[in-house]
């Protein structure tokens, strides 16, 4: 009896891997993914069976919107059952966000879904494209005793694996583009693929994948800076049908002692308006309580992201609000792992 292969359905949902140069502009522009196969015949080379959808418009990523990540994730879900993993091919620039997204809408995930890219279209002669995509199938395709051995959604970028929802794009330039500041890779690719085993995400194997996909995208946020006015502050913060605000803060969570502005904070949290609390350092987490400049946010309710990415945090704000629960219930839960984007 032959064994059958693994099954990977790679989604192309567009971005810079798959551009191509306009011949008068010189500016890049989404192609057809027919296009992108045809490039790279090393695919047949692997030991696993690939299909392909693609958005029927394949977007820039700057053009990302929460309808997108409804649309990946649906093609996830009905899916499911027949691939083994999961390869979603997305620009960079907004990939970290949508990886996030994805985390919270995959509930009970229990295989593998790697976001990858290139800073390099295809057919470029020194692009990063091919290496990207061959190494994330080969991840997607990993199996431990017949089971997926990758079960989250992950980034894969430049030799590393990330989850997704610890990443931030840190670079336009380089082919080294991600980081994930505050966990470690999940795993490193030289000359063998060397999984990081302890800090992959071990979801509950009882529970049934749940697809979650109300977004709620009434939030702000905002980032402090020496000399914000209260004027622009109170326009934020009076925008209607507001629902949440995510300030970055300095260092540990700091923010200035005056009164204006700690007023303005608690008369937002007394209408009802959650605030979180992320730092606008790369690395490092929140510390509410710890400095002076801090225990005043603590004190009128301010909910702590810890060591959260931004795009973490924007992303579980719109789907926490999609999520309906109580006040109380929605702080705890801010404040909790999830998907292992906090500490
Ligand atoms: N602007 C592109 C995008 O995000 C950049 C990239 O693909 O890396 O779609």
């Amino acid at each position: 009896m032959t064994e059958s292969k693994v099954k990977i359905l790679l989604i192309y949902t567009g971005g810079t891997i798959g551009m191509v140069k306009d011949f008068k502009t010189g500016v890049l522009k989404t192609f057809n993914f027919k296009n992108l196969l045809d490039k790279i015949p090393e695919l047949q080379l692997l030991d696993c069976d690939i299909e392909t959808v693609s958005f029927k418009n394949p977007i820039d990523s700057s053009n990302m919107h929460p309808k997108y990540w409804i649309q990946i994730a649906e093609l996830i879900e009905t899916n499911y059952e027949d691939f083994d993993g999961f390869v979603v091919l997305h620009g960079s620039d907004t990939m970290s966000y949508s990886a996030s997204a994805l985390s919270f809408m995959l509930e009970n995930l229990a295989k593998p879904v790697v976001f990858t890219g290139a800073q390099l279209p295809i057919g470029d002669l020194r692009t990063d494209a091919k290496e990207n995509l061959i190494t994330s199938i080969q991840v997607a395709s990993m199996q431990n005793k017949g089971k997926a051995l990758v079960k989250e959604v992950c980034l894969y970028f430049e030799y590393k694996l990330y989850r997704g929802n610890r990443t931030t794009k840190l670079n336009a330039e380089h082919f080294q583009a991600f980081a994930s500041f505050n966990y470690p890779d999940l795993a490193e690719s030289g000359v063998h693929l060397k999984f990081n085993n302890k800090y992959l995400f071990k979801p509950n194997l009882e529970k049934r994948l749940k697809v979650n996909k109300n977004f709620d995208e009434n939030i702000a946020l905002i980032k402090l800076y020496p000399g914000i006015t209260k004027t622009i502050l109170q326009s934020i913060l009076n925008t209607s049908n507001l629902k949440a605000v995510i300030i970055e803060t300095y260092g540990a969570g700091n923010c200035s002692t005056e009164n204006w502005f700690i007023n303005l904070l608690k008369e937002t949290i007394l209408k009802g308006i959650h605030i979180i609390n992320v730092t606008q350092c790369s690395g490092g987490s929140v510390m509410m309580g710890h400095y002076e400049t801090s225990s005043n946010l603590k004190e009128i309710g301010v909910i702590s992201g810890k060591d959260i990415t931004t795009e973490a945090a924007v992303t579980k704000l719109m789907y926490l609000l999609g999520q309906n629960i109580s006040a109380n219930a929605f702080k705890i839960k801010y404040e909790t792992s999830l998907r292992g984007e906090l500490h």
